[in-house]
């Protein structure tokens, strides 16, 4: 890993200006392999581990250079075209990910479709060269600022619901066929949108992974997903924005480089660093010698460790060339659970005043006076977020039935959607 890093730090000395645009930076930094390492080397990556990339970003913010492009592209599209796309579908797409030129967005959950995802009813037709496609997706995170979305679609209504699926590549940018609504948070923010399809195209030649093919592929997308978040994947992304739509392509690199703290939100954040801001908090607000606050804090750490201890362990049987079955649905069980103690944790410290929440930058302002703890906006905040991770990426029960039927080998829930055709199954709504 030392080689790695000091060709990195040549490499920064040689290329990090903060005078530079945003855009020609991540050009540079993607195009040299350095923004997402972990993808193969034929895929704009350098072939590195998961934990070699990470400490690649960490050494990034170090040097005080702006990081790589994040959100879901990075995450999840990159990898799943990387894996099953052709050289010239990396080429037109990974590229434009890595250098942070668009964002994109995971156009999966439908309103009759979340965890039964392979029931899902967006069809998608064959009009020549290209797929004409109709359907609602829902709980898009990003779909506003997303220049691509990661479409699943139903392309065969005949055969059983696994197999007539396609994962497309699809231009968010149609309008009056691609509608994106944003949906408004019990945390204030509006981070994501429903997304309505009324005869949007795809050419034939973004389908990736090959036609009917897509719950395969699908379920790449969702095993990134679920290592990504279980690790707190998305704590390493830059401040700046990816793509054409958020508008910080041509703002100055430079400007994005600030230090990383509390008030940037996310499961990812608050996984990472919250027991220190804790111990913190507790000692301003007179509980650090509370013994059920103590208590819960040996928990989180504990719950932490061995989140660790379990990446260790991934790092080094992946090194042997053997793997952990079911580790990324272990680690997204445990993140959920990280989370939810942190969210009781937060609020037991606060008492009265985790009832108090601001929901834009000039109430915070003025909370974070009136309480003289600018931090427990920063726990409200996430006590509020708390909800959601346990159900993204698939929810605990349904983290809970894969592990038990494809790793401890138990007995599948009986149904009969492995062999019906998907246009005779019963339908949600
Ligand atoms: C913050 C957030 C961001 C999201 N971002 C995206 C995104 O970007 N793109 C996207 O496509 N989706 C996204 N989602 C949607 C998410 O993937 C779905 O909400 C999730 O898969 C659950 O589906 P559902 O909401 O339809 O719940 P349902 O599937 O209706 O589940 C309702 C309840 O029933 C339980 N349940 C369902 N089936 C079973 C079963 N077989 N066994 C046991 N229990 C079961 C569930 O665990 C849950 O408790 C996001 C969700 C959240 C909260």
């Amino acid at each position: 890993m030392g080689d790695v890093l000091d060709e990195l730090d040549a490499w920064l000395d040689d290329n990090w200006d903060p005078d530079l645009s945003v855009r020609d930076w991540w050009e540079l930094l993607g195009s040299a392999g350095w923004a997402a390492p972990a993808l193969p080397s034929t895929a704009y990556g350098k072939d590195l581990s998961r934990n070699d990339a990470l400490a690649v970003s960490r050494r990034i913010a170090e040097r005080g250079a702006l990081g790589a492009p994040g959100g879901l592209g990075m995450l999840l599209a990159a990898p799943t075209v990387a894996t099953h796309g052709t050289p010239e579908q990396v080429e037109r797409f990974v590229r434009t990910i890595v250098t942070g030129a668009h964002a994109w967005c995971q156009l999966f959950s439908e309103p009759g479709a979340g965890s039964d995802l392979a029931g899902l009813g967006s069809r998608a037709i064959e009009d020549g060269e290209e797929w004409v496609v109709n359907g609602q997706k829902v709980w898009t995170s990003g779909g506003h600022i997303a220049d691509m979305g990661m479409l699943i679609a139903r392309t065969n209504p005949e055969a059983p619901k696994h197999q007539g699926i396609s994962w497309f590549a699809m231009d968010m940018r149609q309008p009056g066929h691609v509608d994106v609504r944003p949906l408004r948070e019990m945390t204030g923010r509006a981070l994501f949108s429903e997304v309505f399809m009324t005869d949007a195209r795809v050419p034939d030649d973004a389908v990736i992974g090959g036609l009917n093919n897509g719950w395969a592929v699908a379920n790449t997308t969702l095993a990134y997903e679920r290592s990504g978040l279980g690790a707190g994947g998305s704590g390493a992304a830059a401040l700046a924005n990816a793509g054409t739509i958020a508008g910080d392509l041509d703002k100055r690199a430079g400007d994005f480089v600030r230090p990383r703290g509390p008030g940037t939100g996310g499961a990812g954040a608050m996984a990472a660093g919250s027991q220190k801001l804790f111990i913190e908090l507790a000692r301003r607000n007179g509980k650090l010698s509370d013994p059920s606050v103590r208590q819960a804090l040996m928990k989180l750490h504990t719950l932490n460790e061995l989140g660790r201890y379990q990446t260790l362990r991934l790092k080094a049987m992946k090194a042997r060339g053997q793997d952990i079955p079911g580790a990324g649905n272990i680690s997204k069980l445990s993140m959920s659970e990280i989370v939810r103690q942190s969210r009781d944790l937060g609020l037991a410290i606060l008492g009265a005043q985790g009832t108090l929440h601001a929901y834009d930058s000039e109430a915070r302002k003025v909370l974070d006076e009136a309480t003289g703890l600018p931090e427990s906006g920063f726990v409200t905040e996430m006590a509020l977020f708390a909800q959601g991770p346990p159900i993204y990426g698939g929810t605990d029960q349904v983290q809970r039935n894969i592990l038990g039927e494809r790793v401890l080998g138990l007995p599948k829930e009986p149904n009969n959607d492995r062999v019906t055709p998907w246009s005779a199954l019963p339908k949600n709504g």
